[in-house]
């Protein structure tokens, strides 16, 4: 990159906020998905929403691309630099600045960690509710960008729901304020279409969230099947009989060889495990739990757990959070794929992974949300063996056209990115896809916000929308549109 440009984002920063040597860079070439890594031109890192505004005026006079960066948690490449471009990366914008207790309402950079607005909260008896399992890692902004979900988003809702607004620099450098502590915004739900747009609208620098009361009792059962078809026929019972837990999580046998090979949390050996946590006023819990547990003996649990102290709670649900991880401990490489299907083909889609498994001859595990239907299979593969890597990439594919062809979705909660933007076009038509960029454009006409990602194919803001046209080469049977 131009010394020139340098230097303007030297004087904007001083030298402590920018990094431009490899050994620098390097950090910042890939988020959690490894498979794809860019090395950026230079990392920034703004202290102040002034100084983002100045590095993206800067980007934007020159036609700079940029990316922002939380905690580089991501799983499906979104903060993955655009090759040329810069690295924004919002980890020093960590103050939490107002805690509005009487509106349960609390202000945070985009930088702050999800865990620690509840740790600021928690002495007033609130709580902040989306909770991925990267909570204790990630950023409110990378949140905010990926619509984040977590094990308690069956009841409480996604990050979407706890967003009430923001302050954004958008791409050509202005800021704008979109969204209240109050509900119900006149006008367009622009905080509904920033959040999950994954960097490719500009940049989040204030957030306005939503705080909930923490519940008079929580209770967490385990309870252990001999199949993931029980344990998700329990599931689809549980729901149909109208009881909404706050959390159902469901994990197969080599998840919990897994997570217990790595936390210890006590898990029984099965092949399908639950996790139902339920909260709310003591005396409805007691009653909903006896309720839950009656259904899990039904669909042939064979052990029902009621974790018996706060500890005891604790330790079931870190094996859980830590499945991803632990997966370390079982393969030396995996491919983390996140999709959702209709609650009720659970034990359908679960079957047709494990054939599918099968047949490529690489393993699967399974941990997961299971109340929303949102999979998270692992496959895992050794990256030394030849041609292992292609053949998970392959199943994990094959694994998000299942999703689909169940009524599902290709992602859950973590994103589009890079990794899945190919698949765009098998779940939304051209009209779909054109409407969408429509959208990009009117934020971003210039195309410098995480360019290249979530959408199938660039596409110029000027270019016209309309039924798609295929390119001779296509029409030729010489090249294939993802
Ligand atoms: C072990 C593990 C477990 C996980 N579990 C879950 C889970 O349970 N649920 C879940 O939803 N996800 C989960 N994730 C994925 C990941 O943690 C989330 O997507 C998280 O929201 C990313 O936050 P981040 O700060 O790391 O963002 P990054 O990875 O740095 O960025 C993610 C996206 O956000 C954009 N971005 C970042 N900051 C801003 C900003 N201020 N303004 C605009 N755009 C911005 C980036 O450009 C990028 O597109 C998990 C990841 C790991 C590694």
């Amino acid at each position: 990159m131009d010394d020139r440009i340098i230097n303007e984002f030297r004087a904007i920063t001083g030298d402590a906020g920018l990094f431009t040597r490899p050994e620098q860079l390097r950090t910042y070439e890939c988020d959690g998905l490894t498979n794809f890594r860019v090395m950026p031109a230079a990392v920034v890192l703004p202290s102040t929403a002034e100084q983002v505004q100045a590095i993206v005026r800067v980007c934007h006079r020159e036609g700079i691309p940029f990316v922002a960066r939380g905690s580089g948690t991501g799983l499906s490449g979104g903060a993955l630099p655009h090759k040329g471009g810069i690295v924004i990366s919002l980890t020093r914008l960590n103050r939490i600045l107002e805690i509005d207790i009487p509106n349960a309402r609390v202000v945070v950079e985009p930088g702050v960690i999800n865990s620690h607005v509840t740790e600021q909260v928690a002495p007033f008896g609130y709580f902040y509710a989306p909770d991925p399992s990267s909570q204790s890692v990630c950023t409110i902004g990378g949140n905010v960008a990926e619509n984040a979900g977590g094990a308690h988003c069956l009841k409480y809702g996604f990050t979407t729901t706890h967003v009430l607004g923001m302050e954004i620099v958008l791409p050509d450098g202005s800021l704008v304020h979109i969204g209240n502590k109050t509900l119900d915004e006149p006008g367009y739900d622009l905080a509904g279409v920033f959040v999950g747009s994954e960097g490719t609208l500009g940049i989040a620098t204030k957030i306005i969230l939503r705080i909930v009361k923490r519940p008079e009792a929580v209770q967490t059962l385990l309870a252990a099947f001999n199949s993931p078809d029980e344990a998700g026929a329990a599931v689809s019972a549980i729901i149909a009989a109208g009881i909404l837990p706050a959390a159902i999580e469901m994990m197969d046998r080599l998840a919990i060889q897994a997570a217990e090979a790595a936390m210890r949390a006590g898990y029984p050996e099965c092949d399908g495990l639950l996790l139902v946590e339920i909260d709310g006023p003591a005396a409805e819990c007691a009653s909903l739990m006896k309720q839950i547990k009656e259904i899990c003996a039904t669909w042939g649990a064979w052990e029902l757990r009621l974790a018996q102290s706060e500890t005891e709670r604790m330790t079931l649900w870190k094996g859980r959070k830590a499945a991803f991880a632990a997966m370390g401990r079982v393969s030396p490489n995996y491919i983390v794929q996140d999709g959702v299907i209709p609650r009720t083909a659970l034990p359908k889609v679960l079957r047709e992974i494990g054939q599918l498994s099968e047949a490529a001859g690489l393993r699967v595990a399974n941990v997961f949300h299971a109340g929303d239907g949102n999979l998270h299979p692992l496959v895992l593969y050794d990256r030394s063996v030849p041609g292992q890597e292609l053949a998970a990439e392959e199943l994990a594919s094959e694994i998000l056209n299942l999703c689909v062809k169940a009524g599902g979705s290709i992602t859950g909660e973590h994103g589009v990115g890079e990794e899945k933007k190919k698949f765009m076009s098998v779940m939304f038509a051209e009209p779909d896809l054109d409407t969408m960029q429509l959208v990009r454009c009117a934020f971003d006409p210039t195309r410098i916000a995480n360019p290249e990602k979530v959408f199938p194919r660039p596409r110029l803001c000027a270019e016209k929308t309309g039924p798609y046209e295929p390119h001779p080469l296509e029409t030729a049977g010489v090249a294939q549109l993802f």
